[in-house]
This record gives C-alpha cells, structure tokens and sequence, in this order.
C-alpha cells in the first residue's frame, strides 16, 4: 500500500534542509550568523527567509560598507573613514583637523 507518510517526511526533510541554507545564505549575506539563518529557514521556511531579509544589517556589516555614519571623511593618518563631525579618528586615536 502506498504509504503518504512516509513520502511526506522525506520531501519535508529535503525542503526543510534546502529552506535552511537559503535562510542561512540571507542572514550571511546580511552579516548575521549562518546557524541561526539555516534554524530559521528549516523551522520558519520563507518566514523564516523573509525574518532574514527584513532584519537589519549587523552593525559591523553597515560598517565595513561605511553607510551607517552619513557623510564621512577619510582620515589623514590612517586613511580610515571617520564620521564628519569627528574631531577624534576612532581608528587612530589622532586628532583630525578641520579638512
Ligand atoms: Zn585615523
């Protein structure tokens, strides 16, 4: 006899796995851990990649692309970004005059 349950489970397993590394794959992409995308992913499915999608960048993430500060400057001794209204670079720890 043909057994639905057992089919069920197998395509279920199979979906839960690929709706986790998606899910893991989005909150990477925003900075965020692998693991817990992948949770979310298997557990939530598309909730779980639109929780991901959704979410806010990391703060690191926003960083390292220099789009969490607004207008920036580079410092002159470090060649870092620092915010515009720094008088301190938060990189070097020298003082940065007014450019
Ligand atoms: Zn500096």
């Amino acid at each position: 006899m043909y057994s639905y349950s057992d089919t069920n489970e197998g395509v279920l397993l199979i979906a839960m796995l690929l709706f986790g590394l998606i899910g893991g794959y989005i909150y990477q992409s925003k900075g965020n851990s692998f693991f817990i995308g992948c949770l979310l992913g298997a557990l939530l499915g598309p909730i779980g990649w639109l929780i991901g999608a959704l979410r806010r960048p990391s703060k690191e993430l926003l960083e390292r692309q220099g789009v969490i500060t607004g207008p920036t400057k580079q410092c002159p001794y470090c060649a870092e970004l620092v915010k515009e209204e720094a008088v301190v670079c938060k990189h070097c720890g020298r003082e940065i005059q007014d450019m």
